[in-house]
Order: C-alpha cells, then sequence, then structure tokens
C-alpha cells in the first residue's frame, strides 16, 4: 500500500517523484517497464548489429529517464511549442514550471550548459523578411553526456527515497473506492494517488487504461517529414546564436505549416524505434570530441483528420513502414537527385560532399512520402535556403521518414486530474505535452497539486 504510484520513470514521473520525495513525507513507488539508468543499453553497436532488431522493450525509450535519456537534452522554456500545458495551467505558471526544473537540472549536473534565447535576436527579422517566422524561445542545452549526468544524479537521490520497480510493466489500472490498484504481472499494488506518466511509448496502453475505466479522449496530431544533414558552417550563424531554432513557413501551394524541428548543431543522425517502427532523429553532445561537421534537423508538416478516418498515427505509421519496406529502415536522399527525381545510390552518396552521420539505405523518398509533405519539404527548403544559402545545395541529405507521433488528447481538468478523483494523466501520454521540459513541468505540477491537499 502507497500514498502515491507513479507510472513511467521518464521525466513526467521523475519529476513527480523528485518534488514528492523532498518535499513531503509520502510513500511513493515508480513502477517502469524498462530498466534502471545504468542498465539500459541498445544492441547497435554498428559492427555485429548495425540495426534495429526490435527488443520487446526499446532501451533507447524505456527505463529510468524515459526517452529523452539519451537525447540531446534541450530543455525549451517557452509556451509556442513542446506541449499545451498552459491551456490547462496557464502560461506564467507553465513559464516558471519550466524554470524550476531547469533549475534543478542545473543543481543535478547540468551547471555550465548555456541558455540561448531569440529574445532580441536580429534573425527575427531576417526572417520575417523571407516569409518565415520565427518562435520566441529559451532553450537550456543539456547535451546528451550532461542529461545522463543529470539522470543520474537524481536518480540517487530519489532511489533513497522511492520504491522502485523496474522491469515490471503495469499491465491495468482499476478504482476500487478511493484507492487505486495497480496489476504487474506477478503482484498487485493499492495507492491512494496514481500519477500515469507513460510517454509516447505507453500511447497504446494508455489508450487501453482510459476505454476501461471510461475516460474521454481525442485524437491527436501527427508531423511528418524528414531530418535534413547539412554541413554545420552552413547554419552556423544561426545556431551560434540561437542552438535550436522553431522556423515555420507557410507554403504557397498548400498553405501548409512546415517547421523545423530539434535542431542539432554539430550532431549526428539517429534511428529511432516506435512500437516497431523505424523512423529517423537526432541529437549532439555538449562535449567538444564528440562533435561532428553536420548539422542536422527536421522538416516537419502537421496532419490531423477528422471524418471518416481519425487515426493520424495510423497514417503516419503507414507511411513509415513503406519506408522502412523500401529501404529495411532509414531512407537517405541527395537534395539534388530528389529535385531531378532520381534516386539515391551508393554510388552517388559515396560522392557527396556532405558525409552522412547515418548509415542509411541510399533511396528515392518520393517513392515513401505523400506528395502534398514532399512539395512542403522542398519549398522550406529553398525558404531556408535564403536565410542560411547552402541549404538547397544538391549535396544536403535528407532522412526519411521522420514522424512525431503525439498522443491522444485524454480529458484532465485544470489539475491534469481525470474525472477519478487522484487519479492524474501527465507528461507526454495525455496528449498535453510533447517535450522534456513541459513533461518534466506537468510532474512537478501534480505534485504541487497532491502535497497541497489535506490527507
Ligand atoms: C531520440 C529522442 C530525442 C529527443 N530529444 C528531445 C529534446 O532534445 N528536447 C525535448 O524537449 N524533447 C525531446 N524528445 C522528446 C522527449 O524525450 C519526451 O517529450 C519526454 O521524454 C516525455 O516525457 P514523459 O515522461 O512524458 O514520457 P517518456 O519519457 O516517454 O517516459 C515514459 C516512461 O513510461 C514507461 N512506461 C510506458 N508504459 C508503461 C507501463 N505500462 N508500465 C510501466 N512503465 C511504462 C516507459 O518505459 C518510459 O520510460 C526526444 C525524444 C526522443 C525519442
Amino acid at each position: 500500500m502507497y500514498d502515491v504510484i507513479i507510472v513511467g520513470a521518464g521525466p513526467g514521473g521523475i519529476f513527480t517523484a523528485y518534488e514528492l520525495a523532498t518535499k513531503s513525507n509520502l510513500k511513493i513507488a515508480v513502477f517502469e517497464k524498462g530498466k534502471e539508468l545504468s542498465k539500459r543499453k541498445c544492441p547497435i553497436d554498428g559492427k555485429n548489429i548495425k540495426t534495429c532488431i526490435n527488443c520487446p522493450i526499446c532501451s533507447i525509450m524505456n527505463g529510468f529517464g524515459g526517452a529523452g535519456a539519451f537525447s540531446d537534452g534541450k530543455y525549451n522554456i517557452t509556451n509556442n511549442f513542446g506541449g499545451t500545458l498552459y491551456e490547462y495551467i496557464g502560461r506564467e505558471k507553465a513559464i516558471d514550471l519550466m524554470n524550476y526544473v531547469d533549475e534543478i537540472n542545473l543543481k543535478y549536473g547540468g551547471k555550465g550548459t548555456k541558455k540561448y534565447s531569440t529574445s532580441g535576436s536580429s534573425l527575427k527579422k531576417i526572417c520575417m523578411q523571407n516569409k518565415l517566422q520565427l518562435l520566441d524561445a529559451e532553450v537550456r542545452h543539456l547535451g546528451t553526456d550532461k542529461n545522463y549526468i543529470v539522470l543520474e544524479n537524481l536518480y540517487d537521490l530519489l532511489k533513497e527515497k522511492v520504491d522502485f520497480y523496474f522491469d515490471t510493466d503495469v499491465i491495468k489500472i482499476e478504482t476500487e473506492k478511493d484507492l487505486y490498484k495497480v496489476y504487474t504481472k506477478d503482484k498487485t499494488y493499492t495507492a491512494k494517488k496514481c500519477i500515469v506518466s507513460v510517454g509516447r511509448s505507453g500511447s497504446k496502453w494508455m489508450e487501453e487504461v482510459c476505454k476501461s475505466l471510461d475516460i474521454k479522449t481525442r485524437s491527436n496530431r501527427v508531423d511528418i517529414g524528414v531530418r535534413v544533414e547539412i554541413p554545420a558552417e552552413i547554419f552556423s550563424h544561426i545556431t551560434d546564436e540561437l542552438y535550436e531554432s522553431k522556423i515555420v513557413y507557410r507554403t504557397e501551394k498548400f498553405e501548409d505549416n512546415v517547421r523545423t524541428f530539434c535542431m542539432c548543431p554539430k550532431g549526428v543522425v539517429v534511428t529511432e524505434n516506435t512500437n516497431g517502427i523505424i523512423t529517423v532523429n537526432g541529437h549532439s553532445f555538449d562535449e567538444e570530441s564528440k562533435k561532428t561537421e553536420n548539422t542536422n534537423f527536421a522538416l516537419l508538416v502537421s496532419k490531423r483528420f477528422s471524418e471518416p478516418f481519425k487515426d493520424s498515427t495510423e497514417y503516419a505509421e503507414s507511411i513509415a513502414k513503406l519506408s522502412n519496406m523500401l529501404g529495411g529502415g532509414v531512407i537517405v536522399q541527395r537534395f539534388g537527385d530528389l529535385e531531378r527525381g532520381r534516386r539515391t545510390n551508393e554510388k552517388r552518396l559515396k560522392s557527396s560532399t556532405t558525409r552522412p552521420t547515418l548509415a542509411a539505405t541510399p533511396g528515392d523518398l518520393s517513392l515513401a512520402l505523400p506528395k502534398r509533405i514532399l512539395d512542403g519539404v522542398i519549398e522550406m527548403i529553398y525558404a531556408l535556403d535564403k536565410i542560411a544559402p547552402g541549404t538547397a545545395n544538391d549535396d544536403t541529405l535528407l532522412y526519411g521518414v521522420e514522424v512525431k507521433f503525439y498522443n491522444m488528447d485524454v480529458e484532465v481538468d485544470e489539475n491534469l486530474e481525470t474525472k477519478y478523483k487522484g487519479l492524474y494523466i501527465i507528461g507526454d501520454g495525455s496528449g498535453v505535452t510533447h517535450s522534456l521540459s513541459h513533461a518534466s513541468a506537468s510532474g512537478v505540477y501534480v505534485a504541487e497539486r497532491i502535497i497541497e491537499e489535506r490527507w
């Protein structure tokens, strides 16, 4: 019997546990289907295992630290993207909490990392003059290495105060009077409060829980596109000043919004496995010796469906599966080849002056991506070429497909509480957040509500 059970040890779960453990005497347990941080290991070693082998529990997405554990650790402090937490808790409160999370990250190992800001940037005007919009934000870049150290330190602190159950999949949650019963394979645990923070990888399970408890949900959008890789010099005037910039372009042809996402200066392109589907992502390191000669970022177009087809996730999964079928995983294509309507082959890729940081299959993205999305991406590359000449070079590499899945929106109130008193759904699993900072802030917020409440 616990006071509070937290399901999922991603940023949402960790920050809930941190706040509760450091500011109350409540008895807390965290259930996590992945492993503890030091035991998380992706089998891809580049020699014997070169591509994803679909482990039953993916070590990149699951375990202490959640999906963000090996990420670039970019904590964006803004209401302009990364989630809609502000719609529930107010703009000011959301920013306060993201700043608070930043303080904790600095306290536990992030000291010395740089915070970038768009405020006063001359790039804003240059963007506007070229039909582009730069979204306002501050970003703390921890880097993959420091992000890991922060998680290690938080775990060292928390393991003394909280009961962690790793390799423990929560199968179902039931309500019984004012208590929550949390079922795992071997045992059932009970708590007065239950906080569910299962992230993107827990989306299908979250759907089942909502169905069984009759909690309303609404389908969310999906973002589809490519990851662009260019020599770092081309974007250095932008990344040196802002590190991560979210730039939006409205296409002339379809009036769709295309946006940059997850900019990784001097970083690497990586694969990502979501429920067995291989997509592309990127990250970069804070440590000088690990930096590469390239910068990468995603260009994404949002899609949402209503009638008769509602499942935007299924749509994006089908596109990703198509690219997996054609390329055996991720496809890479030179921009020049795409523009000339021909596939990139080994020979053309070898002659590219931009050297790929990911061993992807050279191919033809136009066979996998819908025309509307591809046209939007191409238009945006030319628009970016005006503020960063060289972006539209023939040797610019495009990896596909990149998909940003969003969980369905779960019906929660201004406390992020469901219609059941004491059952909270937070982080990316709730559809409310889509980022490290928002997910972490949602955890602190719920912990505050629980501490405030008289028991
Ligand atoms: C490669 C990569 C790079 C990224 N880079 C950035 C970045 O730089 N900046 C940024 O803002 N965001 C980034 N993100 C997104 C960010 O990681 C997520 O937004 C964030 O981790 C969400 O936190 P969360 O706690 O809601 O969920 P998650 O981090 O997904 O954690 C959920 C946890 O719940 C566990 N779980 C799921 N189901 C169950 C169950 N039934 N029982 C028990 N445990 C369960 C999972 O194993 C997981 O560990 C990146 C994501 C990836 C994959």
